[in-house]
């Protein structure tokens, strides 16, 4: 198979770990005879540094010409700290995702058998979880109206949804929950949010379409608990771009680490391919970066847009090798680990490499 990756390693450690994001995907070329061509753009701050523009326009045209794209993170303290500026990385990040129509975030959440020890919830909670959420990605409050009034003492940030934007996630969420253990879990705020009450009615319209997927429907506050609580108990997830944004980044911590989760950004063209963590500006440049998420979206990149499955379960299986065979970074180690273990960056990549 001939495919063209673009490479979009954005800000902080995203730099460090879509290079070994790439590493991984030569090595399945070559392991499975196929031929990946690569090109590079950028995205988020340091194409802030360099055009003036989070998201320039030779980035989109690279990332529309391109069959898949490997991304890293985006952001920088500078704007973390100064909530006036203008331009911003994050600015790049949504308008991708607008512009290429990226309206499904995938994530799934499973934990490795070997990090029961690393999450902070009990080990007999979470053994067995394998959860996947779908998070829309290109409505609610984040494109909706935003704005100052009253010589700026008000601000709001308005939240819309249409039939047709919460019909096509509900859509590829039921039919993702068909291939799985068949159950559904449409998350909203039905009891106060008109969105919500959108939301709720068009998930119910579509499950007369598929009566063989058991749905439930929960209130965000209820699913925020009962993740940490009854992990287990959930199969597919869908919600809306504000409720998934905060819920998947606390069921990282079932997976043990935000190093640990890869998502996939899919729609009408490109898919777009990044670890859910961001730039770590705390850790950049100092090798630490958990590269696995990198890796594990590498191993989407496969399956979503190439159809690859059997080059995916590879990149998969070797995670699970070099996990079983000890090999930590310092996000996913614990007391027990041997400090000749703990891996830094390059070295986690060179072990799956080495498995793989
Ligand atoms: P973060 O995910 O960057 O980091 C949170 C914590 O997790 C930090 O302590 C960090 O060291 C750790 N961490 C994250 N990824 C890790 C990895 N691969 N290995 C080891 N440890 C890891 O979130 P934050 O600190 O809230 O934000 C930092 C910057 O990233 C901000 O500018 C924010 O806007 C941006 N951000 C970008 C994205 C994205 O590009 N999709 C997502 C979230 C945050």
């Amino acid at each position: 198979m001939n495919k063209h990756i673009l490479i979009v390693p954005g800000d902080g450690i995203g730099q460090e770990v879509t290079a070994v994001g790439k590493k991984v995907l030569d090595k399945i070329a070559t392991k499975f005879g196929h031929t990946f061509t690569y090109d590079e753009a950028l995205i988020g701050h340091v194409a802030i540094e360099a055009t003036g523009d989070p998201l320039p326009a030779e980035t989109l045209q690279k990332m529309r010409n391109s069959d898949a794209v490997l991304f890293g993170a985006v952001g920088h303290p500078k704007y973390d700290n100064d909530p006036s500026a203008k331009v911003r990385p994050e600015q790049g990040l949504l308008k991708m995702r607008k512009e290429l129509g990226l309206y499904a975030n995938l994530r799934p959440i499973k934990l490795f058998d070997e990090l029961l020890s690393a999450s902070s919830i009990k080990p007999e909670i979470l053994k067995g979880a394998d959860i996947l959420f779908f998070r829309e990605l290109t409505g609610d409050i984040y494109f909706g109206e935003k704005g100052r009034k009253n010589n700026g003492d008000t601000a709001f940030d308005v939240a819309e949804y249409s039939r047709y934007e919460v019909e096509r996630i509900g859509r590829k969420a039921f039919e993702a929950a068909r291939t799985r253990k068949k159950k559904l879990c449409s998350v909203d705020k039905a009891n106060v949010l008109e969105t919500s009450r959108l939301w709720r009615e068009v998930i119910q319209k579509l499950a007369l379409e598929y009566p063989d997927v058991e749905v439930e429907y929960q209130f965000v506050d209820a699913t925020a608990m009962l993740l940490i609580k009854d992990p287990c108990r959930f199969d597919v997830v869908v919600t809306a771009n504000l409720f998934g944004d905060i819920l998947t980044d606390e069921a990282s911590q079932i997976a043990g680490s935000m190093g640990m989760l890869a998502s996939a950004s899919i729609g009408d063209g490109t898919g777009v391919y990044e670890p859910i963590h961001g730039s770590a500006h705390d850790i950049t440049g100092k090798g630490l970066a958990n590269p696995l998420a990198s890796i594990l979206s590498a191993a989407l990149l496969l399956d979503i847009s190439f159809g690859l499955k059997a080059e995916s379960d590879a990149v998969i299986n070797a995670v699970d090798q070099v996990l079983k065979a000890g090999y930590r970074t310092r996000d996913i180690a614990d007391k027990q680990t041997p400090a000749d273990k703990i891996l830094g960056t390059e070295a986690m990549g060179e072990a799956v490499l080495k498995f793989l």
